[in-house]
């Protein structure tokens, strides 16, 4: 309805017939409600809703077209520093040419991380359920690390519950995916001791009346005995690029994505994360995820 000004109003009409004691209509009584200020406010939400999914496509194009420009030239900085790096150089020249190919590395790694979290955070990841068994995922895990544990001279130690089911239904590659970033960071940040992975779990109910299929909850713990982390930075470890010393992480590695990337991903398994830890004593990062498993 055009008011004098030319705006428009939104009415909304409830009708009604009015009639005597022998039912017949006297009269029809019609009232109307002004609902302009609802129906702008829900176009208004629809506007930014589009608005807000318009920025989000943008922002994933333009980060998988960013990506693709900057992995051409860092595969080409990483291809050619190692080749120049089996030539014949002097001491200095193979240092330089060992930076260059680290810093590439460094480079790709944060590209990955930035896309990683970028998918995570619009949706854009499936959460797989398939069977498979947790304790060849945990020692291969181990036996990944068990190099570069040996070449810091720490100890790399592994302890599943007896109560653990063989075969889990979960996403193992994003559960290994949380464990290689809990278990590289706890190795990145210890000089002396080592670093322990302890898995349990819960025994929940039946996925259904008498299904013989129940739920579970698996409880992952990273302990080690590293520099720790000050009770004031705790609070925003879990936050993108959060880094709790950023000069020694540099020296160490890192791209300060890693724990909110694994936090995330525990969400989307129903699970949380969260971190103990004592300056100069250590850290324990403890995750769960919701899983389930054939009761045999
Ligand atoms: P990064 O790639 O920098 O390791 P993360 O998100 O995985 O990124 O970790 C963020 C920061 O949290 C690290 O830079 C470090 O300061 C701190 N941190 C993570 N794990 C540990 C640990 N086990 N011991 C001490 N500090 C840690």
């Amino acid at each position: 309805m055009p008011f004098d000004d030319g705006r428009r109003l939104w009415i909304r009409w409830t009708q009604r017939a009015i009639k005597d004691d022998e039912r017949n209509t006297m009269e029809y009584q019609a009232v109307g409600h002004d609902i302009t200020e609802r129906k702008e406010a829900e176009a208004a939400l629809l506007r930014a809703k589009e608005a807000a999914e318009a920025a989000d496509r943008a922002k994933s194009e333009f980060l998988a077209i960013v990506s693709h420009e900057l992995r051409t030239p860092i595969n080409a900085i990483i291809g050619f520093s190692k080749m120049l790096g089996s030539t014949t150089l002097t001491l200095d020249q193979r240092e330089q040419v060992e930076m260059i190919n680290s810093s590439g590395l460094a480079l790709e790694k944060i590209i990955a991380d930035i896309l990683n979290l970028s998918k995570i955070d619009s949706g854009k990841i499936d959460i797989e359920h398939a069977p498979f068994s947790l304790r060849m995922c945990v020692q291969d895990i181990c036996a990944f690390f068990a190099p570069k544990a040996r070449s810091l001279a720490l100890a790399l130690d592994s302890k599943v519950d007896a109560g653990v089911p063989e075969i889990v239904n979960s996403d193992e590659s994003r559960i290994r995916q949380i464990l290689t970033n809990l278990i590289g960071n706890a190795l990145k940040f210890t000089e002396r001791g080592g670093v322990t992975l302890e898995v349990s779990c819960a025994r929940g109910e039946p996925v259904e009346p008498g299904s013989n299929r129940r739920v579970a909850r698996l409880f992952f713990a990273v302990k080690d005995s590293g520099i720790g982390i000050p009770a004031d930075k705790m609070d925003h470890l879990f936050m993108p690029f959060s880094q709790v010393d950023t000069s020694s992480t540099r020296r160490r590695g890192g791209t300060g994505l890693g724990l909110i990337i694994s936090k995330r991903l525990c969400e989307l398994m129903g699970g949380t994360i969260s971190v103990e830890s004592r300056v100069g004593e250590g850290s324990t990062f403890r995750f769960s995820i919701l899983t389930d498993f054939e009761e045999s």
